[in-house]
């Protein structure tokens, strides 16, 4: 079990397991947050009871909503406007350091695309 949450902790989260990766992608909005990106499926990261509101940023072809929490401003996760579509991502960067550490970063060029 892996706890994340943002810097004041009003949005928390957890996974089970570690990802095989982060993805660094070098796009034009996630070069910006700095976020390091984990892939889960939306059952499996639960949000903890009583989070604090998040802020969402939607922009482009408007299929990606990007969360932020709305006290500390800490980029938490993105998830498809599209609620069927089950892929989330988190941002690793949340997670504990050491757990972190551990995780191999991928490269991903974005901003070719
Ligand atoms: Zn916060």
């Amino acid at each position: 079990m892996i706890e994340a949450s943002c810097h004041c902790g009003s949005v928390r989260f957890a996974v089970e397991a570690a990802p095989g990766d982060v993805n660094d992608c070098n796009c034009s909005i996630c070069r910006r947050y700095g976020t390091l990106w984990a892939y889960y499926q939306r059952p499996q990261v639960r949000f903890a009871v009583g989070n604090g509101p998040t802020d969402n940023y939607v922009w482009g072809h408007r299929v990606v909503e990007f969360h932020r929490c709305r006290t500390c401003g800490c980029v938490t996760h993105w998830s498809a406007v599209d609620r069927s579509y089950q892929r989330m991502g988190v941002n690793a960067r949340l997670m504990p350091p050491e757990v972190l550490a551990a995780i191999p970063v991928s490269h991903f060029d974005g901003a070719a695309m």
